[in-house]
């Protein structure tokens, strides 16, 4: 007990990143951060920020970064939320859409997220159970949920639901909010944004730091119906006027104008994850159907705490969960075509030890 932290804090569970060490320097793999460097249009518009840009603060609305992804996405800027990485904008989802009589429901598996915003929102939940092949049971869900969100695909396992499931759910529960987070929806996945135009309480959560390589500069944005818009910029307007900075706005709305070279790198990444794949399935791992930029396999006789470990001490960091069900996977990313052969030739080395 901690007598000056409020009751609501101490019953917190925060999420835990991956690491991010500085003792040396590690093929990176816990993160699912891109290997390919940003647009170089973003880093021309980085170049371009003023003093004066500095100097005062920056526009509220970013609309100048709504109006690019709402032409990217043939959509109007009234349709877009924008904020400081995807995790605050479904924060603002949370607490607009989910803090209600009912519980929000999300798989038992899932992004670790949102039971540290139902703590944080003081929000009840349930989670639908995985079935064997690791899809999500909605049939868990109950006549009356406070509210649904998933990632999709789903993180960690990989896997992607289809736009016609998107939509049955969308149909069957009209009165809540269903947030489909799309973290990785650019890696061989069909985004759900056309469904916002015909349902109004469909929200659809993306983010600049997977697939557009700006981790770094925390730009995550919404996609729904004006009115479910409105909801969020109420909290954010609540909250912090000014979410994105003066320099991410510019970056963000740069990397949106550069098409041909976002295209060009998610297609390397698929092309890595699918020669990864069949390279760990000869290594006897089971790999579970990715649509992400990260796999999620288990060796058939080793445990994976032991090969992340190993790997490790061969400066190559993956992600392993110790949560039971889970605790004999790991989790990927996909960097460069040479990361993934010098992870492919040290787990040889690992496995024949
Ligand atoms: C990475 C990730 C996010 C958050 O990304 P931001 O960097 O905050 O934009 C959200 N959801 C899932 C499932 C993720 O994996």
């Amino acid at each position: 007990m901690n007598s000056l932290w409020s009751n609501l804090v101490q019953n917190l569970d925060p999420y835990v990143a991956g690491e991010q060490p500085k003792d040396k320097t590690y093929i990176k793999l816990n993160t699912n951060e891109n290997p390919y460097p940003p647009s170089p249009k973003v880093m021309q518009a980085i170049q371009s920020v003023t003093a004066s840009d500095l100097r005062l603060y920056p526009d509220p609305d970013a609309s100048s970064l709504r109006t690019a992804i709402a032409e990217y996405y043939a959509v109007s800027p009234t349709n877009i939320f924008v904020g400081n990485g995807s995790d605050e904008v479904l924060g603002f989802a949370f607490v607009a859409f989910f803090k209600k009589e009912n519980p929000l429901y999300f798989p038992e598996i899932t992004y670790s997220f949102y039971p540290s915003y139902c703590r944080l929102y003081e929000i009840r939940y349930r989670q639908c159970a995985m079935a064997n092949d690791w899809s999500i049971q909605f049939d868990d869900i109950g006549d009356s949920p406070g509210g649904i969100v998933f990632p999709n695909p789903n993180a960690p396992t990989g896997m992607l639901l289809s736009l016609q499931q998107i939509e049955s759910l969308v149909k069957r529960y009209q009165d809540i909010v269903i947030v489909v987070d799309e973290a990785y929806i650019d890696f061989g996945g069909d985004t759900a944004i056309e469904l916002t135009q015909t349902y109004s309480n469909l929200l659809v959560v993306q983010t600049c730091s997977k697939s557009r390589s700006l981790a770094g500069l925390r730009v995550g944005y919404a996609v729904g119906h004006p009115n479910l818009i409105a909801a969020l910029e109420r909290v954010k307007n609540s909250f912090n006027a000014y979410p994105l900075d003066a320099i991410a706005i510019r970056a963000a709305t740069a990397s949106f104008e550069d098409q041909v070279y976002f295209e060009q790198c998610c297609n390397q990444i698929i092309e890595t994850r699918d020669w990864f794949t069949a390279q760990l399935n000869a290594l006897s791992f089971q790999v579970l159907e990715s649509k992400s930029n990260f796999v999620f396999a288990r060796h058939t006789q080793v445990e994976a705490k032991h090969l992340s470990k190993s790997l490790k001490e061969k400066a190559i960091l993956v992600r392993h969960f110790s949560s039971p069900k889970i605790d004999n996977y790991l989790r990927i990313s996909i960097g460069t075509r040479e990361d993934m052969e010098g992870l492919i030739d040290s787990l040889g080395s690992i496995l024949v030890a």
